[in-house]
């Protein structure tokens, strides 16, 4: 390793992975080797209950610096990612999932392009080969809502899977947000960005770690953290329903008072009675939504809780 070569830092979360870790490291020092810069290997183990973290230990990576953040429990990708960001030395930080989904192989035209002089390089999926229908009808539909509603644009097809600059990861330590949307965030601190486009390989081996309920929670963090478009339809609803319920009124009153056919319009009454409340009970499920993003941020506390640290060099 020359001195004055550039410096990676290569991000991985890991959730129980013991099933692909082994051959993830493997295939990241073969990367390590041949690229013309020193790399590190960050690994952060999210609160694995499964042997991941021994593994990641043990690996004899032949000169190739790996470290290690041991969370105390399971944070979730997007907070074991923010940690590897903060703890990285390079002058470029890579963010690659554990499962080899995204070829690690990518990663030299990564560099290349950051050569170039772009301070963003997002890796856009031309294939998703390997997953379901389902995920990728879902993905397709998220990102255009997203897009619609988020006052930044946030690529299409993109996912964590990039390259930044030191300058854009500074951006990004400096943002103390308890949600995190990285692919949001890093769209958002603005700098010259690329796409680059690359074939998405099926998952190594195991499971994936995004069940149904955390793909939504992520879906609803990546809208909320960027846009308060809800709380406005949340308004424009109340109007259409106020609109409405004011013509039931006078509907009414007509009757009431000009006919005596009054006693008749409980289908128009339970109606109106239940769309009201449908619309009383969204506008406040939105409402707080942001308000449990205040509450979480004015809390204070720290993003995670490491328990071990393996591999860094000793502070200077
Ligand atoms: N992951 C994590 N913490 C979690 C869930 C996932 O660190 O709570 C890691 C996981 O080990 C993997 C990456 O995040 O490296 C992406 O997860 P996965 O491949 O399961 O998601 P998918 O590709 O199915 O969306
Ligand atoms: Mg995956």
């Amino acid at each position: 390793m020359a001195i004055g070569q550039d410096r990676i830092s290569i991000v991985v979360p890991c959730y129980n992975e013991e099933d692909v870790i082994a051959e993830t490291m493997k295939r990241l020092c073969a990367f390590a080797r041949q690229a013309e810069a020193d790399v590190e290997i960050i690994f952060i183990d999210d609160g694995s209950s499964d042997s991941t973290r021994e593994l990641i230990k043990a690996f004899d990576s032949q000169g190739v610096p790996i470290r290690l953040v041991g969370f105390s429990r399971n944070f979730g990708h997007q907070v074991a990612v923010t940690a590897g960001i903060n703890l990285a030395q390079g002058d470029a930080i890579v963010l690659i999932d554990a499962d080899l989904q995204d070829p690690p192989e990518v990663i030299h035209d990564m560099i290349k392009k950051w050569r170039e002089g772009f301070d963003v390089v997002y890796g856009v999926r031309t294939e998703r080969a390997g997953e379901s229908g389902f995920k990728r009808a879902t993905a397709r539909g998220f990102y255009r809502v997203l897009n619609r509603l988020s006052d930044v644009p946030i690529p299409f097809d993109t996912g964590d899977f990039r390259l930044m600059s030191k300058a854009v990861a500074d951006v990004l330590r400096a943002m103390p947000e308890k949600d995190r949307f990285l692919r949001g965030m890093v769209s958002w601190a603005g700098f010259r960005q690329t796409p680059l486009f690359y074939k998405r390989a099926p998952r190594y081996a195991g499971v994936s770690k995004y069940p149904l309920a955390k793909m939504i929670r992520f879906a609803v963090d990546g809208i909320l953290s960027f846009s308060i478009k809800p709380l406005q339809l949340s308004v424009t609803l109340g109007m259409v329903s106020a609109g409405v319920a004011l013509c039931g009124i006078i509907y009414a009153l007509v009757l009431r008072i000009f006919t005596d056919i009054w006693v008749e319009g409980w289908t128009a009454l339970m109606i109106a009675v239940l769309f009201m409340g449908g619309v009383q009970l969204i506008s406040i499920g939105i409402l707080g939504e942001y308000v449990g993003r205040i509450y979480s941020q004015s809390k204070g506390r720290p993003l995670y809780v490491v328990d071990e640290y393996f591999g860094f060099p000793p502070p200077l």
